[in-house]
């Protein structure tokens, strides 16, 4: 069987990871083309980059296998590493090392198998049905049984237009862009999620001296990671979902899991609202945790899928309460929390809220509100549907459908994607963030194991 894998990022080592236990199925072999024209095996999360640029899971929780969550941390030991490695938080570049490391890995048993994987350096601009299989184009036509879209998350978003303009910055890789950026220069950052957070612990890590500004319509930032984010939830079941439930409902029942767990809902949802002082909420997170956070967190996926899908008036819910949701779904690990109310307590960052407008005049930036700076970093992020990077072209071709959060919808079973006739494309599936949308943190390492291996069941029991 002929498979095309687009993009060769960490979908792709988990991909190869889970095909082969299944080798025995796929007795007839694969011949496996792998299109990446970046950094293979690192993908646009993992490469080479400042040791502030942690992973955003502890080490125990990521990992190229879904029944094993411990093989990063064990391979980390296996390294002589010191340190604990099942509660820290290690540097994305190593957990890129170790991609690297289990692809050449997965790539030598392939071989043992008589499998043959070619690395194509090709960027991949369209993927059409043809007679029998799909042509998939890069630099030249090919055709395939089978194609898995594994193509990352979407470009940074430019909300502003300031692209071109001198001193405007896309964060990555942080070790070549913020060198750039003079040690006393006023930085102004435009987007308060992981990406900010990333571009100021970058600047601290390079000893900037000069301000920082985080900023954005809300002004949200991640939420500090729990220690202990699962619990078994009492209210909010299944069971309760199948009833029927509304936006009020969710409320009533987020309250009263907070109460079972003998917290305040109004002290802690507070927080949340326009207004909250950034510095306020990680001092009373690093001190109590977060436990609106761990209820968010111990939502499972098919019951958030389910809520998403029954509750009416979703989409426009999501769409106002997108920065709370974001900040309670990718939250940062309390060591990176700690940095930020520092630098904030210095007074040297600063979070603001209710950004509406940046604009490039003689030489400096200024916001609507009067904010000037002689930097700008556009850390926000376009989902993968309206991306303007690699995949656009692609993308834009596809026989695809998208749901209200800009996800490509795809059967949750086999991961392929869905016609508009609502049936499975028979040879297509995708992965990763293009399938998760923009808002739940479905696109993390854990759910790309997850769908790896979907991918890898349904093609061993396809037949070529
Ligand atoms: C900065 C950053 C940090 C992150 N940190 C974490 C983290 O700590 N923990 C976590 O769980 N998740 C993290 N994520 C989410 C992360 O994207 C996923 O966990 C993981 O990288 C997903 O793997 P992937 O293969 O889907 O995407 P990627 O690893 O991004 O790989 C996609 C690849 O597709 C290639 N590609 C795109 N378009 C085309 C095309 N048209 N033709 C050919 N190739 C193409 C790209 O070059 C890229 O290498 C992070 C994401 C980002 C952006």
């Amino acid at each position: 069987m002929r498979v095309a894998v687009i993009g060769g990022g960490a979908g792709l080592v988990s991909l190869l990871d889970s095909l082969l236990p299944r080798a025995g199925e796929l007795a007839a072999g694969l011949e496996i083309d792998v299109f990446e024209p970046g950094d293979l095996a690192r993908g646009g999360a993992f490469g080479p980059d400042l040791d502030s640029a942690l992973i955003n899971l502890p080490n125990s929780a990521m990992s190229i296998r879904d029944h094993e969550r411990g093989h990063f941390a064990d391979w980390l030991r296996r390294r002589g590493d010191s340190g604990d490695h099942d509660v820290s938080f290690a540097p994305r570049r190593v957990f890129g090392d170790y991609l690297a490391d289990q692809l050449a890995r997965c790539r030598a048993e392939a071989e043992a198998w008589g499998w043959r994987i070619t690395v194509h350096r090709e960027v991949v601009v369209g993927v059409s049905d043809v007679p029998g299989g799909l042509l998939v184009r890069g630099d030249e036509a090919r055709r395939y049984d089978q194609v898995v879209l594994c193509v990352g998350p979407g470009s940074a978003a430019d909300p502003y237009g300031l692209a071109g303009a001198p001193g405007f910055h896309r964060p990555y890789p942080l070790s070549s862009v913020l060198p750039r950026v003079a040690t006393r220069d006023r930085v102004l950052i435009v987007g308060t999620g992981l990406t900010a957070v990333d571009t100021v612990l970058g600047l601290l890590e390079l000893g900037h001296e000069g301000p920082i500004t985080m900023a954005s319509r809300r002004g949200v930032l991640p939420g500090v990671l729990s220690p202990a984010p699962h619990r078994r939830l009492r209210f909010l079941t299944p069971e309760r979902v199948a009833a029927g439930v509304t936006a009020d409902d969710i409320w009533e029942l987020l309250h009263a899991e907070l109460a079972a767990a003998g917290v305040d809902g109004e002290t802690e949802t507070a927080w949340l609202r326009p207004g909250a002082s950034a510095a306020g909420y990680l001092r009373h997170q690093l001190a109590r945790g977060n436990a609106v956070q761990s209820i968010f967190m111990s939502v499972p996926t098919p019951l958030a899928r389910e809520i998403r899908r029954t509750m009416p008036g979703t989409p426009r819910l999501v769409a106002r309460y997108r920065p709370q949701l974001k900040s309670l779904q990718c939250p940062m690990p309390a060591v990176t929390a700690r940095k930020l109310l520092a630098a904030m307590d210095t007074g040297q960052l600063s979070v603001h809220s209710g950004l509406d407008a940046v604009r490039h005049e003689a030489g400096v930036f200024r916001t609507g509100a009067g904010l000037t700076a002689d930097v700008v970093v556009d850390a926000t992020r376009a989902s993968p549907r309206r991306t303007t990077g690699l995949s656009r072209e692609l993308l834009a071709g596809l026989p695809a459908t998208w749901d209200a959060y800009d996800a490509l919808r795809v059967d949750p079973v086999t991961c392929r994607i869905l016609l508009p006739s609502g049936a499975a494309h028979p040879r297509l599936s995708a992965m990763g963030e293009l399938t998760a949308g923009d808002i739940y943190y479905a696109a993390s390492l854990p759910a790309v194991n997850r769908a790896a291996d979907a991918v890898a069941d349904d093609l061993a029991g396809v037949k070529a």
